[in-house]
């Protein structure tokens, strides 16, 4: 692009910036993708998904989570997998330093996350057919895969869930995002990392995690000596939570509405199967004109965000509320997000620009909203 042409977007920018009162913060899991979303405008990250940290090469520290058979041998597990969280938090930090990091605790649905059933089923057989003996950690992990199998893994153990029923998974992550904190800080730097519970239903979940959450930031500070504090929120994901947002919003510090899990389960349709035939037929015969999994079902999904808002915000004044589902980077839903009084919208990096330009036409096009608030403060 020409010269003028990037100086005239970049004072179209600056315009939008201007007048905009939500925030526009990224969804981003990695160093390079913080700093990426950075240089677009990122005001923050509004969720960093630690599930990928547990997958490719770590796989192997995870298998031995699933296998071991004493507190003492999961433990070894989780400590070895401590450095290697802390090390990715570090980076995180470091490259939004300064602004606020939301870092959301494990939430893979469980076939994500375990070893393929299949895969290792063939691997035996596979040995078996050689005449070889099999491996007996094959055999043991896919029967500790087949014991753990879900048939309907997005609504089983995952999220919260996971974290309740893990022992030390919880802890090890705690510890790790309060290390990195203490190494950041002893660096000089400015971390604000920020924690996050996915897929709370009821409040007793956000408070039986946040104890925990809480005892660990604690030890930290104790044995470093540099007093950590992370507010502690939750994703509003599921319906049940934008009913109880006002119980909910008594132990929990910020909301991030998860418009992903709360359009698959408002609607009762699989996110993950958006391609199949039934539902591009209801595209075809006009049932919606738009997925609702891309432009925010205002009937719907947008009554759940605005009853959590209101009684959120009659709970807790001062409760910061963003977005982090893929409709926080969809131009049309944003002037809903504005609308409905959010704090900020939260998308993927390169749509971080389009966000801060929708973000500010929705400002001069329309009213602050009934729960309008004034934007977050944004360093320069
Ligand atoms: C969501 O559900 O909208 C969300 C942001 O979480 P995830 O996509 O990781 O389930
Ligand atoms: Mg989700």
């Amino acid at each position: 692009p020409s010269a003028e042409l990037v100086e005239a977007v970049a004072r179209f920018m600056e315009r939008a910036d201007g007048v905009r009162r939500l925030g526009v913060r990224a969804n981003a899991d990695t160093p390079e993708d913080a700093a990426r979303a950075r240089r677009f405008g990122a005001e923050g990250i509004g969720l960093c998904r630690t599930e990928h940290m547990f997958l490719g090469e770590r796989r192997p520290l995870v298998e031995a989570m699933i296998l071991a058979r004493t507190d003492a041998e999961r433990d070894r597990a989780l400590a070895r997998l401590l450095p290697l969280q802390r090390q990715d938090f570090t980076g995180i930090l470091e490259a939004m330093d300064g602004l606020p990091v939301t870092i959301r605790l494990l939430d893979p649905p469980l076939h994500e996350f375990l070893p393929d059933r299949t895969e290792l089923a063939v691997r035996l057989a596979a040995a078996q057919a050689r005449g070889t003996e099999p491996s007996a950690h094959d055999r043991e992990l896919l029967d500790a895969v087949n014991r753990m199998h879900e048939e309907n893994p997005m609504l089983g153990l995952r999220g919260v869930r996971l974290g309740l029923v893990a022992p030390g998974l919880v802890a090890m992550q705690v510890r790790a995002v309060a290390e990195a904190v203490v190494e950041r800080r002893r660096a000089g730097g400015d971390p604000r990392a920020e924690i996050m519970v996915p897929l709370i239903d009821t409040v007793e979940e956000l408070r039986l995690v946040g104890e925990e959450v809480r005892r660990v930031l604690a030890e930290v500070s104790e044995e470093s000596g540099v007093v950590v504090e992370c507010p502690v929120g939750t994703m509003i994901e599921l319906p049940r939570a934008a009913l109880t947002a006002g119980r909910i919003a008594e132990e929990a510090e910020f909301f991030s509405f998860g418009t992903n899990d709360l359009t698959q389960t408002t609607w009762g349709f699989s996110r993950d199967d958006v391609e199949a035939a039934f539902f591009s037929a209801y595209l075809d015969k006009g049932v919606f004109k738009v997925s609702p999994f891309e432009t925010i079902d205002r009937e719907g999904v947008g009554r759940l965000v605005g009853i959590a808002v209101a009684e959120g915000r009659a709970a807790r004044p001062d409760l910061k509320i963003g977005v982090c589902g893929e409709h926080g980077g969809d131009p049309e839903s944003v002037h809903f997000f504005h609308t409905a009084g959010l704090d900020y919208v939260s998308c993927s990096p390169f749509r971080v620009p389009v966000a801060r330009l929708e973000a500010g036409r929705a400002a001069l096009a329309g009213t602050p909203g009934p729960n309008g608030r004034a934007r977050e403060v944004r360093s320069a």
